[in-house]
């Protein structure tokens, strides 16, 4: 890494950073994009292929009627129009992961466009205009070996399974997002978050950037303070996770500043992120959409998808994520705080779901972000791996409202029901967790702790309240915590008033 870089607040206070974000999410579909070879991730190499993904001749490809329809909601979750017609096209290229030497895309006549997202970063909004969502395949995967680096460079040969070819993608593409300024990385990463969180509870994706079924290529120019042009753009590919996109686009935009600074100009090209070192290099320089050779795909019939089909699609929209945790706040009256926890424990579903069984929101976050937070992480679990459901929760914390039990002796009940002892009031009975409401068997046990300590019991008659606290002790201890201190406390100041 031999980049000039510029300090990042001297950068933003030069410049305007302009983003372009471009994110392939790979569709979860049963079948390929043209084809009916399964779309299973990580079968042996070149066993889900067939004469129409390898772009033998005399093939015909089809289109999967689910991937469109999954198109569609994502445009219509993105806030796009539905094109009432449209087609899709080949860009033509050379590359060995493409046998057909052209990807079926689609290009000035894409299914979905014209949307726009609203995403938060430190509570400020920022709207994302949206141009476009489009549907292509994805290419097949290149295996160098003999390199020490696992890249071309060096490897003494190369692999290729064709796998994953034909794939069905969704290119999401946004207009050039302005006005971010100093939050212009984080808010990248805020709206990738964004989408990951959208397309997974729309359930058209594995949204997992680990696999690849989630890319991002982060685009970003810088204009001059005050002046309204747009500058040269690159674009950083293999940025594969949250934390790698606001990274990355920082280290662009402090490398573009130092090089338009000191008079230099910048390249259009594509730039590589590397993880470990935290910088980017250059690859290929970028193509214009002219070098592709665009033209309409002869092969497949246009796509008119009918008003009603879309207003029937629009219907099963999700409520989107951001909006279901503003709801959920609001009526559960948490404050930031409060409702902050249950988000970064990853406790939202479970608290909604023990409320909907009839726990109190309250009683429902207390056990699952403290208690059961605990448990979980003790045994390296998840929350929602825990063997306890949101509805036992739900019958522990009734339990307590009705004095049945305290919170003490809920944590036993805990320990019961996550050893497999049944439902909470089943606990409750096997171990004898009750709270003492005999009231008989509660002033005997107070009668004996005041002739045990008649030091203590003089004090009170005396009018020394705070004495009391030894005694209820004495009674608390003899009861096995199952009593409520509260009625002890009172049946001691009856006794010796
Ligand atoms: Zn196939």
């Amino acid at each position: 890494m031999t980049d000039e870089l510029m300090d990042y607040d001297d950068a933003l206070a030069l410049y305007d950073p302009v983003l372009g974000l471009e994110v392939h999410v790979e569709l979860n579909t049963n079948s390929k994009m043209f084809c009916g070879c399964s779309t299973e991730f990580g079968a042996e190499p070149n066993t889900q292929t067939c004469p129409v993904c390898l772009g033998l001749p005399g093939s015909l490809p089809v289109v999967n009627g689910k991937a469109v329809e999954s198109a569609m909601r994502i445009g219509l979750a993105l806030g796009c129009e539905i094109a009432e017609w449209c087609r899709f096209a080949r860009k033509n290229y050379f590359y060995p992961d493409m046998t057909k030497d052209f990807q079926t895309s689609q290009y000035d006549e894409p299914i979905a466009f014209d949307g726009s997202v609203t995403i938060e970063v430190d509570g400020v909004p920022y709207e994302i205009p949206i141009e476009r969502a489009h549907m292509e395949e994805d290419a097949g995967k290149l295996l160098h070996v003999g390199g020490a680096t696992g890249r071309i460079q060096g490897a003494e040969y190369s692999l290729i399974d064709y796998n994953r070819a034909g794939v069905p993608l969704i290119e999401i593409v946004t207009k050039p997002v302005r006005g971010t300024g100093y939050n212009a990385p984080e808010v990248a990463k805020a709206y990738v978050s964004f989408l990951r969180d959208m397309l997974r509870s729309l359930g058209v994706s594995d949204v997992r950037m680990e696999q690849g079924s989630l890319r991002c290529d982060a685009n970003v120019s810088l204009m001059p303070k005050g002046t309204h042009e747009l500058g040269t753009r690159t674009e950083t590919k293999n940025v594969n996770s949250l934390r790698s996109i606001s990274e990355a686009l920082r280290y662009e935009i402090r490398r573009q500043a130092a090089i338009l600074a000191s008079g230099g100009r910048i390249i259009q090209e594509t730039r590589h992120w590397h993880e470990d070192g935290g910088y980017t290099s250059p690859g290929r320089n970028k193509e214009q959409a002219e070098d592709y050779r665009y033209f309409p795909e002869p092969d497949l019939v246009p796509i008119a998808p009918s008003r009603e089909w879309v207003e029937q699609l629009r219907g099963t929209l999700p409520e989107m994520p951001s909006v279901r945790t503003k709801r959920l706040q609001e009526v559960w009256g948490f404050t930031d705080r409060e409702f902050g926890d249950i988000l970064a424990g990853s406790a939202l579903d479970l608290v909604e779901a023990t409320v909907e069984a009839g726990a109190s929101p309250a009683g429902a976050r207390k056990w699952w972000v403290t208690e059961l937070a605990r448990r979980a992480n003790e045994a390296g679990l998840e929350l929602s791996e825990l063997a306890i459901t949101p509805a036992q929760v739900a019958a522990l914390q009734k339990l307590v409202d009705a004095g049945t039990i305290n919170d003490k002796l809920a944590r036993q009940v805990i320990d019961g029901v996550l050893a497999g002892e049944g439902e909470p009031d089943e606990v409750v009975r096997s171990r004898g967790l009750a709270v003492v409401s005999d009231s008989g068997a509660l002033e005997a046990a107070v009668d004996r702790a005041i002739a045990a300590d008649p030091d203590a019991a003089q004090k009170i008659r005396d009018g020394k309240v705070q004495a009391a606290g030894a005694l209820i002790g004495a009674v608390m201890k003899e009861m096995r915590g199952q009593a409520d201190a509260a009625a002890v406390r009172a049946l001691v100041l009856h006794r010796l008033s």
